[in-house]
């Protein structure tokens, strides 16, 4: 009988072979029995072979070949083999864990018993999944947001320039579409990809945002301006159900546009020609559980491979991406203008150290807000911590809540009236009185989203003419429940709302057309971080929230309140000059010998104890072989040391050649999986938080 080799979802590095009278084609899904109780698994053939490296009398044979499925095509396995090399993961938890949970799970329940009776064909388990219905859903993008309908617009030249370069673009062509918020990116987008399904009614157009629900009016334009062809959607919050059916008309072709989040990078696409990223800085392309990879970087690959266009756009580029397009390794485009009527807003910075604030917020700033309300604007207070305050404290002895299982502090919760610990779920009642001395007047140190609430509502309860002020907090404690978030945006867009108060998640995609205000308070903390990428996140992050500010708009104002107002990262930012910003950036990280100008590995590890993760680590560091090329860090406990009573630690390891480092971790990750270990590690290559 012919071996099929197989790669199956197990943390196990190698391939396994089974026997199969069938003629399967490599790319074809297969249920076989595995492991103990010869439970059924999903997986993938990758080859046949005439011979065996294993014990021929002991090979299994295959239960079922999963026809429902068409096979993944070759391109699609070399994504998973090249991911799998260079994240240095199992390939077959690579390639399972990108199909779909109803191709991989749900059905070897079903199959399993269809393999004990022996007799139930595949075709039902198959149908049983769901996947019978090919028809694509209607999106659930929120209709509430824009009534008018999405037509293409006349390009302004500096982005009819940008959408001919991408046209033009014959084979790899990588870009990056450099332009601040409102400048007419996503117009860019639409138009490539609808000369790429003009030139050819079978190509497929990936298009990869980092979180749907935040940007449903994208959602709404591209569902409008592409309904003439079918468009599927993939990312986490989809049912199993319904997931799978965009999985399989990606698979099938079917699909001309693929709209995902970084999840759909691993998607299979057989015709793909255009690939579209954006808003690429985002960390949310960073996949931080199971196998850690960037989608933003696998894209790059995959446009390699296939030999196509890719366009990368922000208003903020990664400094990466930007050391890319200056050593014109990207092709870089750039939009100066903002699209439409709107100036883009005015930024200032608001001088802590002169202009001190009551309740957190200075006079200056009251002022400003005041006089945008009585106009009947609308105003946004920008403020990343969620919460009350972030922790409690004795004035009398050293007492902070903190909280047991993390090395972190408890935040007071004034909804619930709560101590909260953010990093795992631990919780406590507020105490009366100091738990160390018994002081009774213990304090909430700093200020949250909650506090800032509730010293807006009664700084601006009435406009000048008596009429009452609204104030929304949008954060993830207010938004918990499903569709909250939702109906929260829709009363902003509906201007039912005077202040809205918010933590990051009020700061993307959305177009409020009523702020011409955004003030931003305590945003200095990562000024000082250890994480050499903090200021790159910070000031990404500031542009994106100023774009909130005059999309309709040509008096439209940010306000920063910072004790550092000439930081350099202000001044660009004042002068939304993201280039001069890079410059400053890319001269520390040369000088400093930090990426893009050296490669990085991260191993980290979890113990219930210090001790055991810094000695795995050590142990770890020590198999790896001498290497001029290598400079190894000494472990050392990570920056949050503890979460949830497990200890981290990391070991750092850089390299000035990326294929040196790659060559050098192969064998090492292998002698890590034979250590056998008890001790939770996770390799992170290209980490973002070092
Ligand atoms: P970005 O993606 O860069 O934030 P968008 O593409 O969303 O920008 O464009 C911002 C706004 O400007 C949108 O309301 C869009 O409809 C409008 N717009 C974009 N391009 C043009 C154009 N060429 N003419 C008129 N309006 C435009
Ligand atoms: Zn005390
Ligand atoms: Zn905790």
């Amino acid at each position: 009988m012919p071996i099929l080799r197989i790669a199956l979802d197990t943390p196990l590095p190698q391939l396994f072979d089974y026997l199969c009278e069938e003629v399967v084609a490599p790319g074809s899904l297969v249920a076989v029995p595995f492991g103990r109780g010869d439970k059924i698994h999903v997986g993938v053939v990758l080859d046949r072979v005439d011979t065996s490296t294993q014990d021929l009398a002991k090979l299994k044979i295959v239960a079922q070949v999963i026809y429902d499925c068409p096979p993944l095509m070759a391109s699609w396995r070399d994504l998973c083999q090249f991911a799998s090399a260079y994240y240095h993961h199992p390939l077959g938890e690579v390639m399972v864990s990108s199909l779909p949970k109803n191709l991989r799970d749900a059905n070897t329940a079903a199959l399993t018993r269809a393999h004990q009776k022996n007799n139930a064909s595949v075709t039902e388990a198959a149908k049983k999944l769901g996947a019978k219905n090919l028809a694509v859903k209607k999106l659930n993008a929120s209709d509430t947001e824009i009534s008018e309908i999405d037509t293409t617009l006349t390009l302004h030249p500096e982005q009819a320039l940008a959408v001919a370069a991408i046209n033009a673009a014959q084979g790899y062509t990588p870009f990056l579409l450099h332009g601040i918020t409102g400048s007419g990116k996503t117009e860019v987008y639409l138009q490539a990809a609808a000369a790429v399904l003009a030139r050819n009614q079978s190509a497929q157009v990936l298009i990869l945002v980092p979180e749907i629900n935040l940007t449903p009016q994208l959602l709404t334009r591209i569902e409008q301006r592409f309904h003439a062809h079918s468009v599927v959607c993939l990312h986490s919050g989809l049912s199993e159900g319904a997931r799978l059916r965009s999985w399989l008309h990606a698979h099938s072709g079917g699909a001309s546009i693929v709209l995902g989040t970084r999840l759909a990078i691993m998607a299979s696409v057989p015709n793909l020609a255009l690939i579209i990223v954006d808003e690429e800085h985002d960390a949310s392309y960073k996949q931080q559980e199971g196998w850690h990879y960037s989608a933003r970087d696998l894209a790059i690959w995959r446009a390699h491979q296939l030999a196509i266009p890719i366009v990368l756009g922000s208003a903020t580029p990664s400094i990466e991406t930007w050391y890319a397009a200056q050593n014109k390794r990207y092709q870089l485009l750039t939009l100066n203008q903002r699209a439409g009527d709107a100036k883009p807003p005015q930024i200032r910075c608001i001088d802590t150290g002169v202009h001190k604030t009551i309740d957190g917020l200075s006079q200056v700033l009251i002022t400003a807000v005041r006089e945008r309300l009585n106009a009947r604007e609308q105003v946004l207070l920008f403020l990343n911590r969620r919460g009350y305050a972030p922790v409690l404290s004795c004035g009398l002895c050293a007492w902070v809540s903190e909280c047991p299982n993390c090395n972190a502090t408890l935040v007071l919760h004034t909804a619930d009236k709560r101590l909260h610990c953010h990093l795992c779920a631990a919780q406590s009642p507020i105490p009366r009185a100091c738990p160390t001395c018994g002081n009774p007047d213990i304090a909430a140190l700093g200020r949250g989203t909650q506090r800032i609430e509730e010293s807006l509502a009664t700084q601006f309860a009435t406009r000048a003419d008596g009429s009452a002020i609204t104030v929304l907090r949008i954060d993830a404690d207010s938004v918990r429940k499903k569709g909250s978030a939702e109906e929260a945006f829709a009363k902003v867009h509906r201007g039912e709302i005077d202040i809205l108060v918010g933590t990051q998640m009020v700061s993307k995609g959305h177009d409020f057309r009523g702020i011409n205000l955004v003030a931003v308070l305590n945003a200095d903390a990562a000024l000082f971080s250890g994480d050499f990428r903090a200021g790159e996140r910070l000031f990404a992050q500031l542009m994106q929230v100023a774009g909130r500010a005059g999309r309709a708009s040509d008096t439209s104002e940010v306000l920063i309140q910072t004790r550092y107002p000439s930081h350099p990262l202000y001044d660009a930012l004042i002068k939304q000059d993201y280039a001069a910003y890079a410059t400053v950036l890319l001269e520390e990280r040369s000088s400093a010998g930090l990426p893009p100008f050296s490669h990085q590995v991260i191993l980290r590890a979890q113990a219930r104890t210090m001790e055991a993760a810094l000695e795995f680590l050590t142990y770890a560091s020590e198999l790896l072989s001498e290497n001029p090329a290598l400079v190894i860090n000494s472990p050392i406990p990570m920056n949050v040391a503890k979460i949830a009573n497990l200890c981290r630690a990391q070991l750092l390891i850089e390299s000035n050649s990326r294929s040196q480092l790659q060559n050098a971790l192969t064998p090492w990750v292998a002698a890590l999986y034979q250590m056998k270990s008890r001790i939770r590690w996770q390799l992170e290559v290209d980490p973002h938080d070092v």
